[in-house]
């Protein structure tokens, strides 16, 4: 429904007349993100400044008119579509890294700065930004801190929380507010903690200042091959159980081999059953001493074809697998579906071989690429988008997948968000007291439900049509 005609020349005023996109074509393109769920805006605004994302909410909320903050759009849990209509508050154009202090190590950046420049940038004074989505050629700073986001190297470094130090937000009423500072230790209410990851529900963040670290003098990446995923995944458990933590501990299964090998040709086994990634870094001493350790542990649980990169190219390429996997996906399916739950990790090989049956009883192909290190799983079901029939297939194994993974003690995201996707299934985790302890956060906020409303909380006219599931899951599910 487009916007009624004084409020879009209100938006036009504040932003300038080619800013404002309303025309239903060009709508479409910011229906969706990564996920299968669209839902087109009624106009998509693009900010450029702090004081236009200020005046465009101070509008919308004049006019009770929802506001979806939009970063770069890769978001795999619908945390960006606009499923009640509004606006779709676009801020990729604020992309400027606006200081650089190399002997704070921090950097004061724009929403809109994609992930990987950061980084690019930094390294001209021996820094790097950690949190390493494998979306990181796309995705925004803004949108890691709004989905508090995680990544291979995330194992060892922490997710995005831990390296923002301090954000410039707009609250659902326009107003300005910086939450939290320099300071390693936040004093007072730690506002910044509730507003990373609270998926554009609190707040449109506006600037971030963010903690950079050192480039370690020494990588080394090596890479092994097991006959199956339980293997691998005893082989993960068997490394931290040593009491080594890698910097990133990634697994690939057979079909997530086959289609990255036959793309990029990194030289991953594709007899295997599973693949392990396992990086570390440090001084040169201590990476080789751990890369001795890892790769006997490895061969001690059936890993083989171990091998060690012997340059920063053949590094990359090792990497450039698996960061690229998901798309790589693409020669079997042109269509995926990717959950990311999370459980304890020596709940790993369970939760994997109930991912398998499910993938088996709906046939359809399923490929998990995920961080290991830490039991994030992300099954990947992989269909086609043109059959529409599959459809309702490819959701109810997800659910189901889900289900499993909070049957064995995990949890419903370990890095992507609740979003859309998966907010009909919080009661399975939360009861109604501690949802109802979010939405009085929620109220304090935002009490009118401007900002991305129908996310993180269950909606009960989204009622999930699969809720009885095939694995008899002793969870009830509750609307609140
Ligand atoms: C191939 C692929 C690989 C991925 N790998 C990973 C991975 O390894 N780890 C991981 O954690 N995620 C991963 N993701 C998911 C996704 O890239 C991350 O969630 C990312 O942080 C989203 O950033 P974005 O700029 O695309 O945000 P969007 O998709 O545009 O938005 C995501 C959410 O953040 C909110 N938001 C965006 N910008 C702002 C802002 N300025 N202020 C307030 N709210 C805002 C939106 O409202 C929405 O709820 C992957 C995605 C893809 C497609």
């Amino acid at each position: 429904m487009p916007l009624p005609q004084p409020v879009a020349e209100e938006l036009r005023r504040i932003v300038g007349r080619e800013s404002v996109i309303d025309a239903p074509n060009d709508l479409r393109i910011f229906e969706r993100d990564g996920s299968i769920e669209g839902a087109v805006p009624d106009a998509v605004v693009l900010a450029s400044s702090t004081e236009h994302v200020s005046a465009v909410i101070k509008v919308a909320a004049k006019h009770r008119i929802p506001v979806v903050p939009r970063g770069a759009g890769t978001g795999l849990s619908g945390g960006a579509v606009t499923i009640r209509g509004g606006i779709a508050l676009q801020v990729t154009r604020m992309r400027k890294i606006l200081a650089i202090d190399p002997v704070a190590q921090t950097a004061l950046v724009e929403p809109g700065v994609v992930n990987q420049e950061l980084s690019l940038v930094a390294a001209q004074h021996g820094l790097f930004y950690a949190p390493d989505p494998s979306s990181q050629k796309a995705c925004t700073i803004g949108g890691n801190a709004a989905e508090n986001s995680g990544g291979p190297h995330c194992l060892y470094y922490g997710v995005t929380t831990n390296h923002v130090l301090g954000m410039e937000v707009v609250l659902a009423d326009g107003s300005v507010h910086w939450v939290s500072g320099d300071a390693p230790d936040r004093v007072g209410l730690d506002l910044c903690g509730v507003l990373v990851g609270s998926e554009g529900t609190l707040c449109a963040i506006t600037k971030i200042k963010v903690r950079l670290l050192r480039i370690p003098p020494s990588i080394a990446t090596m890479l092994a091959a097991f006959p199956s995923i339980e293997t691998a995944s005893q082989a993960v458990s068997a490394v931290i159980g040593h009491g080594i933590v890698p910097a990133a501990l990634e697994m690939m299964d057979s079909v997530t081999v086959g289609a990255v090998e036959a793309h990029y040709h990194a030289g991953y086994p594709t007899d295997a059953g599973a693949v392990l990634l396992v990086e570390v870094d440090g001084i040169a001493e201590s990476t080789r001493e751990l890369m001795a350790a890892i790769g006997k542990i490895l061969g001690e649980n059936q890993g083989y074809a171990i091998r060690e990169a012997q340059t920063p190219a053949e590094r990359e390429l090792l990497w450039a697998g698996r960061k690229g996997a998901i798309g790589a996906l693409g020669r079997i399916k042109p269509n995926y579906y990717l959950h990311d739950g999370v459980v304890p990790r020596s709940r790993l090989p369970q939760v994997l071989s109930a991912v398998g049956e499910i993938g088996e009883h709906y046939q359809l192909p399923v490929a998990n690429v995920f961080h290991a290190g830490d039991g994030n799983l992300h099954p990947n079901i992989l269909f086609d988008l043109r059959d529409r029939q599959v459809l309702h297939q490819v959701e109810a194994a997800g659910e189901e997948m889900l289900r499993a993974v909070v049957e064995l003690g995990g949890a419903l995201s370990g890095e992507h968000g609740i979003g859309l996707e998966k907010s009909a299934f919080m009661p399975w985790i939360y009861n109604p007291d501690d949802l109802g302890a979010m939405h009085r956060v929620k109220d304090v906020f935002d009490a009118d439900g401007i900002l991305n409303p129908g996310k993180i909380f269950p909606d009960p006219s989204r009622k999930s049509v699969h809720l009885a599931g095939r694995t008899g899951l002793a969870v009830e599910a509750k609307w609140w």
